[in-house]
């Protein structure tokens, strides 16, 4: 088993030098989840893991045996747009949260601004596309530059007022920028990468998605490996 709390690597996933994903530890490798496996007819043992254990980990996806991959754990420091986190916090099980208090400490000025804005997809309702050169960008982005200001203008001028920060924080966008530690295990990762960096996803929560899936996956090589490669092939 390893156990791993070093300095975090950090990606920045939006691009703003804002928005990031940390890996602040992990507990558990490919080895452990073979061993989970492997105790129900007493075959766990110390050694080092063989094609025999890569295989059994590939069987153990194809067939959805999912409770080996939960004696592990990775902890990631999240600092996301709310609407980004808003969509990670729905994935219930096998995953912990903490977050920044809007109640105990004065939120920061950290707002997130599209570098580019796509258009509605015509098909999906829920989804986008990129502009075909028919949306006015700098209109667009002088909207939400002016929105953005008059939010963070009034929540501070809310706090001047001796308005208490659990209410003053109720006029502040989606926008706004959050932080949390999210822990969870390689079973409910992989169901979140799974739903999250997925065409279907918001292309900014993939792109959280994706950081979380790059930090995660020298962890569990051989799990990460099996994984794309039944992707792959369904
Ligand atoms: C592209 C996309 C669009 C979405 N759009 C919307 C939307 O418009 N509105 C909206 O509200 N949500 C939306 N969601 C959220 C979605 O419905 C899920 O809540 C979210 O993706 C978490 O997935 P999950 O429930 O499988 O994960 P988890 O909560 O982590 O659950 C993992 C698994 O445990 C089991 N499970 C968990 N809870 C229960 C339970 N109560 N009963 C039985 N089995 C359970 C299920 O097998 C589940 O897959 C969207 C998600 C995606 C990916």
């Amino acid at each position: 088993m390893t156990v791993s709390t070093s300095t975090p690597a950090t990606l920045y996933p939006l691009g703003d030098g804002i928005g990031s994903v940390s890996l602040v530890q992990s507990v558990g490798d490919d080895k452990m989840i073979v061993n989970a496996a492997r105790v129900s007819f007493g075959g766990d043992n110390g050694a080092p893991l063989n094609s025999r254990d890569e295989k059994l980990i590939r069987y153990l996806l194809t067939h959805h045996h999912g409770s080996p991959f939960e004696h592990n754990l990775i902890t990631f420091k999240v600092v996301c747009p709310i609407f980004v986190d808003r969509q990670a916090v729905r994935h219930r099980v096998g995953v912990s949260k903490n977050e920044v208090s809007g109640r105990y400490v004065e939120l920061q000025e950290r707002n997130f601004t599209p570098p580019a804005f796509r258009k509605q997809a015509p098909s999906n309702r829920q989804a986008s596309v990129e502009d075909d050169g028919t949306l006015d960008q700098e209109a667009a982005s002088r909207i939400w530059a002016e929105a953005w200001r008059n939010a963070f203008g009034a929540y501070q001028e809310l706090l001047r007022l001796g308005v208490t920060r659990e209410q003053a924080r109720g006029v502040l966008p989606l926008s706004l920028y959050t932080e949390s530690y999210y822990t969870f295990n390689i079973r409910s990762l992989l169901h979140f990468l799974e739903l999250r960096d997925h065409e279907g996803a918001q292309y900014e929560t993939r792109l959280f998605a994706r950081a979380m899936a790059e930090l995660a996956e020298p962890l569990f090589p051989v799990t990460f490996r099996e994984w794309m490669s039944l992707k792959k092939s369904h």
